[in-house]
């Protein structure tokens, strides 16, 4: 059983979400931050450092943007970029003007690398489902033979009453117990393994170019990701602010680039942080019925 489970495409939020004790919660307000709960999981960027961030990473970003346009060679655009002869507000400036029109192949140049520890196979199931420009090496579980495999235990199961809860630490524990009794039996640490349970931690290396960051934090930030995940993200931000807050800022929830909110199962607005898309586009078609009875028309006339 999984408390909260990845909601498959589209389908409803569940009553309750905010990570207690099984109780309905209103669906007016901003859906539970995982990010107040220790959750045992860290996310760690490996490379690059702040150094390379200062002296290449917004340079190299810049050049590939320059270079559209340019009649200089990029060796030389990179140059005085990197030695400051172009104001670096004014490389960030294009950076963000040529981002925010979409034209993402200017951020596929620089790569972050994330040591990421702790999370439940559940979480990595959902995050190697990514496949482009992001490159994955998880734990093995038929080299490592475990001697104390640990689990994570979703925050509604541990504040779930005893019995409840005690019955699901009582099934993990029978798991890994078997598991170990499997291994001792001389059965292979590839075959013992099918009684791990999803809640099982593992760890991975993960290596993202600026794009594929971008749009997987656009859609696990979103308040619509499953908890673990969600978090995990957050820290990530978290990591990459720490080095750049001006490349930090790319990641946020999708619904803040585009505006609007476009998943189906926000279309009650449960989830505040911008508002669903059939809200924008009934406040345009009214706006639309206003003008034409006000015999004005708001129909955009081709230049
Ligand atoms: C809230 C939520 C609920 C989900 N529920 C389910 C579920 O119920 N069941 C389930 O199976 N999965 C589910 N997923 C996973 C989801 O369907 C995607 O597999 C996952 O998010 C990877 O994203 P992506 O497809 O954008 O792939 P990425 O690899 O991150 O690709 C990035 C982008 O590249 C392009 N791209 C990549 N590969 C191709 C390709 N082969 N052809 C064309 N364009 C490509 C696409 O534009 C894509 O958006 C869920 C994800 C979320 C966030």
């Amino acid at each position: 059983m999984t408390a909260e489970p990845n909601r498959p495409h589209g389908s409803p939020a569940p009553a309750a979400s905010d990570g207690s004790a099984g109780g309905a919660r209103e669906r007016t307000s901003i859906p539970w931050n995982p990010g107040r709960h220790d959750l045992g999981m860290r996310a760690t960027l490996l490379f690059p450092d702040r150094e390379i961030v200062d002296r290449y990473y917004v340079p190299l970003i810049y050049t590939a943007c320059r270079t559209c346009y340019s009649e200089l060679d990029p060796d030389e655009i990179m140059a005085r970029a990197v030695d400051g002869r172009v104001d670096p507000a004014k490389q960030r400036e294009l950076i963000s003007r040529v981002v925010d029109s979409g034209h993402g192949s200017t951020i596929e140049h620089v790569v972050f690398t994330f040591g990421i520890s702790g999370v439940s196979r559940t979480l990595s199931h959902q995050l190697v489902r990514h496949r482009a420009g992001v490159a994955f090496d998880q734990q093995s579980q038929r080299y490592v033979k475990f001697k104390g495999a640990s689990t994570m235990t979703p925050g509604t199961i541990a504040e779930a009453d005893d019995e409840l809860r005690g019955r699901f630490e009582a099934h993990l524990r029978d798991g890994l117990d078997l598991y170990g009794e499997l291994v001792e039996a001389g059965i292979p640490g590839e075959d013992a393994r099918f009684v791990f349970p999803n809640a099982t931690r593992t760890n991975l290396v993960m290596t993202t170019n600026l794009r594929a960051l971008i749009h997987m934090s656009g859609l696990r930030l979103c308040t619509m990701a499953q908890w673990e995940i969600r978090r995990l993200f957050q820290l990530i931000r978290h990591e990459v602010f720490a080095v750049s807050p001006f490349l930090g800022s790319f990641l946020a929830p999708k619904c803040v680039p585009l505006g609007y909110c476009d998943e189906a199962a926000n279309r009650d607005e449960h989830c505040p942080i911008r508002p669903h898309r059939d809200t924008v586009l009934g406040a345009w078609a009214e706006k639309t019925r206003a003008a034409r009875e006000a015999g004005r028309s708001l129909e955009v006339v081709d230049g």
